[in-house]
C-alpha cells in the first residue's frame, strides 16, 4: 500500500478555523455541516462554533434556510475572479495576460460544451434572438444562484440588451451589444483580466450554442438601477447569420434563466 494524504486527516499545525477555511477555499461547492463533518472528520458539534465564527468574520458565506445552511468560501463568480487575478501579476505585459485570459475563457466553455453535449454537436435551431441568447446564457459559466432574504432563489447573473425601447425583434443578431450584470470584474475598472476572461467565455458560449464565429469586444461598464453593475460587450458575427429569425412581438429585453 502506498502513502496517501486524505482530506479527513487533521492538520496538527493548524487551528481548526484555518483548517476548515483552507478546505473551503479550494472549491465554489457549498457544504452542509454534515457533509463537512464527514469529509473533514471534525465532529459537527465542534464544527458549529468554527463555522459561526468564520461567517461572523466574513471569511466564509452561507446559503439557504437557517437550519439547512450551506457553507462556502466564494461563489462561482468570485472563484473565477480569483483565477482571473492569478492570470496576471505585476510586471506582466497586460496585453499578453488578456490574450491568455480570452483563450482560457473561450476554451473553458468550448471544452465543457464539447463534453456535455451529445456528439459535440453545436447546431441548434433558434427561432429568435431571445432563444439564441437564452441558450448562450445557459452555457455562460460565470453565474451564481442567489438566496434572498425572502427565502427566494434567483439567478445571480442577468443579460440585458439595449435600452427601454429595445425589443428582441429589433436586435440585429449579427451585431449587437449585450450587458452582463454582474461581469466577473464586478465593475472594478482595474480587473481587465476578468473582463478578458468574460470576453472569451462569451465568444465560446455563442460559438458553442449557435455555431457562429464572432468577434467579442469589451465596450463599457456602468451601473443599472435594477440589475446593478455591468460590463457591455459588442458581439459581431464574422460570417453574417444565414438565419431569418421569426419576429417576436415581445418586449422582453433581459434574460434571467
Ligand atoms: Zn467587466
Amino acid at each position: 500500500m502506498g502513502s496517501k494524504c486524505y482530506d479527513d486527516e487533521k492538520l496538527p499545525c493548524c487551528h481548526s478555523q484555518e483548517h476548515i477555511l483552507l478546505f473551503l477555499t479550494r472549491t465554489p461547492w457549498r457544504f452542509s455541516i454534515n457533509e463537512l463533518a464527514k469529509v473533514t472528520n471534525f465532529h459537527r458539534n465542534s464544527l458549529r462554533p468554527v463555522l459561526k465564527s468564520l461567517v461572523e468574520s466574513n471569511k466564509i458565506q452561507t446559503f439557504g434556510e437557517k437550519n439547512h445552511s450551506l457553507y462556502y468560501y466564494n461563489g462561482v463568480i468570485d472563484h473565477y475572479r480569483r483565477i482571473a487575478k492569478s492570470l496576471h501579476s505585476e510586471g506582466d505585459d497586460i496585453k499578453e495576460s488578456q490574450r491568455i485570459a480570452i483563450k482560457f475563457g473561450y476554451q473553458l466553455v468550448k471544452n465543457t460544451l464539447k463534453e456535455a453535449l451529445t456528439d459535440g454537436i453545436f447546431k441548434f435551431h433558434h427561432h429568435s434572438v431571445h432563444e439564441m441568447l437564452l441558450h448562450v446564457k445557459w452555457a455562460f459559466p460565470f453565474s451564481d444562484l442567489l438566496y434572498t432574504k425572502d427565502g427566494e432563489y434567483r439567478p445571480g447573473t442577468v443579460f440585458t440588451i439595449g435600452d427601454h425601447n429595445t425589443t428582441f425583434s429589433s436586435i440585429d443578431p449579427n451585431d449587437f451589444s449585450v450587458r452582463i450584470h454582474p461581469c466577473l470584474c464586478r465593475g472594478e475598472a482595474e480587473s481587465q483580466i476578468a473582463c478578458a476572461l468574460t470576453m472569451g467565455a462569451l465568444k465560446g458560449a455563442i460559438e458553442g450554442t449557435c455555431d457562429i464565429k464572432t468577434e467579442v469586444t469589451w465596450t463599457s461598464y456602468g451601473i443599472h438601477e435594477e440589475f446593478g453593475s455591468y460590463c457591455e460587450y459588442q458581439v459581431k458575427a464574422l460570417d453574417p447569420l444565414p438565419i431569418n429569425f421569426h419576429h417576436v412581438s415581445d418586449n422582453v429585453k433581459h434574460v434571467e434563466n
